[in-house]
């Protein structure tokens, strides 16, 4: 049943919703009041009241559950009943901060109701009422500390606070460097440095993802020609060109202009698509698979690589291997970290690599913190691969040092474990 929201009047007595029932609709009451009720041992317990201004079954709006409580008019009502379906299409067309801002406070919400299982117990002495609920700090909190990210962030790309650090890829086959992953680090004017850990999802969330990318993307082109000039003039130049691996979010793809504007970036720095990689997670990239094929196939076409981070952790069918153009795997942390301690990891790890073979594609293993993590993926086949054993992610400068003063690990490259 599809509601739009309208006005209904209720009679003194009259229920407004019955507990267990399937709910689609939040009432606000504009004139009169409520009781809360709970049914308990064949009685009706009334947990609460509302009067006018308040909200009455907001739970409808989140989630698809029978009611956990009835309603019941104290005095003739007049009240404004909201669908599940509208309320869902005002969010969708709202501005996108509101948007975000609904979206969190719902989503806490439902996680401190359900964490409480405040309705659906009989109420101890000194209970909390949803009412105050309403009132919590935490979830204002939440909200606002959001907004304030949202706002902050919005500023900081203009007032050049972002900055990208440099992780360098090594070939294991030649103890080379093949390439950097361009990696996002936010230095706020109080805050100090912020982790994308924090900010990329607030920016994925309210949609500022896309200038964040755009923005890294042009930096790593900007970059790529001072990393190429460095790496031609030492001895640890490889037959293929160095690349710049950049990290895409699936909301890049969802805007139609995102190719043109990364074949703008590209041809303003005169960037050769080889030299770019493009990242993206498997768990992203099944959200909206359509969409994110398109965008791949462009960039593709153009000749930029494509790769899937943090292989194995986002999404169990392998089918999706064939659907998407992939030209490398990128095996995720968590699997390295513990494939010397762990039968298992090891095995998925060499799986992986076996796989990727297989579908003629490279694979580089991240988070590789110990000589034998190296020496091990070495011997597995794994072409390439970065970690903290390396280098850790740096600033420009240090990457071109990084880049004069490398010498391959001899012990590991010369022998495998
Ligand atoms: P990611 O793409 O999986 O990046 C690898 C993360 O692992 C980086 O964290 C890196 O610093 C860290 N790492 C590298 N080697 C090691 C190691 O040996 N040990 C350990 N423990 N960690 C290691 P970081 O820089 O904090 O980035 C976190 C995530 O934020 C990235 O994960 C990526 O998903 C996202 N991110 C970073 N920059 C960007 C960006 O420009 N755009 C987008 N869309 N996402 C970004
Ligand atoms: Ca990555
Ligand atoms: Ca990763």
């Amino acid at each position: 049943m599809v509601h739009t929201t309208g006005r209904k009047t209720f009679k003194k007595g009259e229920m407004l919703i019955h507990e267990g029932e399937q709910g689609d609709s939040a009432y606000i009451i504009e004139k009169g009041s409520v009781e809360v009720l709970v049914a308990r041992e064949g009685k009706l317990i009334q947990i609460g009241t509302r009067s006018d201004g308040s909200i009455v079954g907001e739970m409808a709006m989140i989630d698809d559950k029978p009611r956990t409580a009835s309603v019941r008019a104290v005095e003739d009502c007049e009240v404004l009943e909201i669908s599940r379906d509208d309320f869902a299409r005002r969010i969708e067309s709202s501005d996108p901060i509101l948007r975000m801002v609904m979206q969190v406070i719902l989503t806490r919400y439902r996680d401190m109701l359900s964490r409480s299982q405040l309705v659906v117990k009989v109420p101890p002495p000194g209970f909390i009422k949803a009412e105050d609920l309403e009132k919590d700090d935490k979830v204002v909190d939440v909200a606002v500390n959001t907004l304030k990210v949202y706002n902050e962030l919005h500023d900081a790309i203009k007032n050049h606070e972002l900055k990208l650090f440099y992780q360098p890829i090594i070939d294991l086959r030649t103890g080379k460097i093949a390439g950097f992953e361009a990696l996002a680090r936010w230095f706020h004017p109080e805050k100090g440095m912020i982790s994308p850990g924090i900010f990329i999802p607030v920016a994925e969330e309210s949609g500022l993802i896309v200038d964040v990318s755009r923005w890294a993307l042009n930096e790593a082109c900007e970059s790529i020609n001072i990393l190429s000039k460095e790496v031609n003039s030492t001895s640890c130049m490889m037959d293929e060109p160095l690349f710049i691996s950049v990290n895409f979010s699936v909301h890049d793809f969802s805007d139609k202009d995102f190719f043109s504007h990364v074949e703008k970036i590209m041809n303003k720095n005169k960037t050769k698509p080889k030299q770019i990689h493009l990242e993206i997670t498997e768990s992203l990239l099944v959200e909206q698979p359509e969409i994110a094929r398109e965008g791949l196939e462009k960039c593709q076409d153009f000749g930029i690589e494509v790769s899937i981070d943090d292989f194995g952790t986002g999404y169990s069918s392998l089918s999706y291997l064939h659907f998407f153009p992939i030209n490398t795997l990128k095996i995720d942390q968590s699997f390295v970290r513990l494939m010397l301690e762990q039968e298992n990891n090891y095995q998925l790890v060499k799986s992986i690599i076996a796989l990727a073979k297989n579908l003629n594609m490279s694979v580089i293993a991240e988070g590789v913190e110990h000589r034998e993590e190296a020496a091990v993926l070495k011997s597995l086949g794994c072409e390439s691969c970065q970690g903290f054993w390396f280098a850790r992610p740096q600033p420009l400068e240090d990457a071109v040092e990084f880049i004069r003063n490398w010498c391959p690990p001899d012990v590991d490259f010369r022998k495998d474990l």
